[in-house]
């Protein structure tokens, strides 16, 4: 989240000396409010900057290009790179995860995902060569918590029944998906904002199979609890 502080001089003897204005991602808000109607205008930072204790309040804009007096451009560079690490360590998680599965349908779902991945992989080469920058991942240490939570649920579920050891495999796998989803999207808003249509169409393709691949873990999930009960269900029968 950023915030960004505007100070405006309002015309003079009609409020005062001053305007502080912070405005963040939900609008802005005017800091003298009723309070202190009358008086001078209180100075105050937003909640943002006062959590960064010590920190400078000026924003620095560091401008890379022409076109990236914003920062967002550097933002999107840097969200890159660290999905590039994410796919990497899927591309030799979800081999493991199709060898851990027990249902065909859901090994089969693996390894056709392994197979997009590798394409993710290629699409996040692309936007590098299309953004004119070097190909660089950076440890994405999110992806790194759940492929090692995935690596504990695989070792448990050699315990457990199948419906229930592969249950608990989807889980692993949907919180990766809903991860990915996250950062393709937070990825493509910056694109679009920075009017990159290409990366967009690239950001978009790999954010839909992310999506589709989330869908198909939850097909699989229904199919597999309804196995999961049918002991049950054939002893209520007889
Ligand atoms: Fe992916
Ligand atoms: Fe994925």
């Amino acid at each position: 989240m950023s915030a960004v502080l505007v100070l405006q001089r309002p015309a003079e003897g009609q409020f005062g000396d001053g305007l502080m204005i912070v405005v963040g991602e939900h609008g802005e808000i005017d800091t003298r409010g009723p309070w202190n109607e009358g008086n001078g205008w209180v100075f105050t930072e937003s909640p943002a900057i006062q959590a960064e204790a010590g920190a400078s309040t000026s924003i620095v804009t560091e401008s890379s290009s022409p076109i990236d007096e914003t920062g967002l451009g550097e933002l999107l560079i840097d969200e890159l790179r660290d999905i590039l690490h994410a796919e990497k360590q899927l591309t030799k998680a979800l081999p493991k995860m199709a060898e851990a599965a027990r249902f065909d349908q859901l090994r089969e779902l693996f390894e056709q995902h392994l197979v997009e991945t590798e394409n993710q992989v290629e699409r996040i080469n692309e936007c590098f060569e299309l953004l004119g920058k070097t190909v660089r991942a950076k440890p994405c240490k999110g992806m790194m918590g759940l492929v090692e939570e995935g690596q504990e649920i695989m070792a448990e579920g050699e315990e457990k029944e199948d419906a229930a050891a592969d249950l608990a495999l989807i889980g692993a796998a949907q919180r990766v998906e809903h991860y990915e989803i996250s950062a393709y999207t937070t990825a493509k808003n910056l694109a679009q904002q920075l009017r990159h249509s290409a990366v967009v169409a690239l950001l978009s393709k790999s954010l839909a199979e992310e999506e589709n691949s989330d869908q198909l873990l939850n097909q699989v999930a229904r199919s597999l609890m309804s196995v999961a009960r049918m002991p049950a269900a054939i002893e209520q029968a007889e």
